[in-house]
């Protein structure tokens, strides 16, 4: 099963992610994970999109479609979802052209639908665990002791791109190229639409009874 992970900024991609690959099994693959891990590394990717990045806008569609791909081919016939990407039409369709010749289709597209102040609550109270990558939310999800990891006791950080105004360039960026995919998939009567500001738990559950009834 192949699923797209759709939403703003701060829907909760990652979050609902991570308790995919537990329940389901699913292979999680999330551009923003890879290209963060790259810019960490140091390596050639990671020094050409770390700027980029900061801003908040795109990075060039023929670096993300490049990665993007050999990741896909790693994970050979397991379930795998996509968070991150497409992110705008031209990377869409480029996956389109992937899937027909590789003989692949998407199953569902799973948006995340927010309300926008929300999503700027959510993301200016965000921070993560640079060690296990677990996430932490003030005031909605804090960590037992102020300031460090409950797993390890590292100390949470947040992400450069989770200041205030690189959040609203990300949400600008959104709208204006990625949100045009929330109809792209809806014709193709692919987009299964979840209401994303609830508890967690609950659109979890939503996302369960969509994987079940597709599956
Ligand atoms: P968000 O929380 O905004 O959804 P991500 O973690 O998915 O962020 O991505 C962080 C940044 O990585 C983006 O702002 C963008 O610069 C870059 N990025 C991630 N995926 C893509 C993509 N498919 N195309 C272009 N840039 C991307």
């Amino acid at each position: 099963m192949i699923l797209i992970l759709l939403g703003p900024p701060g829907s909760g991609k990652g979050t609902q992610a991570k308790r995919l690959v537990k329940q389901r099994g699913f292979t999680h693959l999330s551009t923003g994970d890879m290209l963060r891990e790259a810019v960490k590394n140091e390596t050639e990717l990671g020094l050409k999109v770390k700027s980029i990045m900061d801003t908040g806008e795109l990075v060039a569609d023929d670096l993300i479609i490049g990665l993007i791909t050999e990741k896909m081919q790693e994970v050979g016939g397991a379930a795998f979802m996509l968070d991150g990407f497409p992110r705008n039409l031209t990377q869409a369709e480029k996956l389109d052209e992937i899937f027909v010749a590789e003989n692949l289709s998407v199953d569902r597209v799973i948006f995340l639908n927010v309300a926008e102040e929300e999503l700027v609550k959510r993301l200016s109270g965000r921070f993560y665990c640079p060690k296990c990558n677990a996430g932490y939310n003030y005031p909605a999800h804090l960590p037992k002791v102020d300031g460090v990891c409950d797993t390890d006791g590292e100390k949470i950080l947040r992400r450069p791109d989770d200041e205030e105004d690189v959040v609203r360039n990300r949400l600008k960026v959104y709208h204006r190229l990625t949100s045009p995919l929330e109809n792209y998939y809806r014709e193709k009567g692919l987009l299964a639409e979840i209401s994303a500001g609830e508890h967690p738990d609950r659109v979890t559950e939503s996302i369960m009874k969509v994987i079940t009834a597709t599956w």
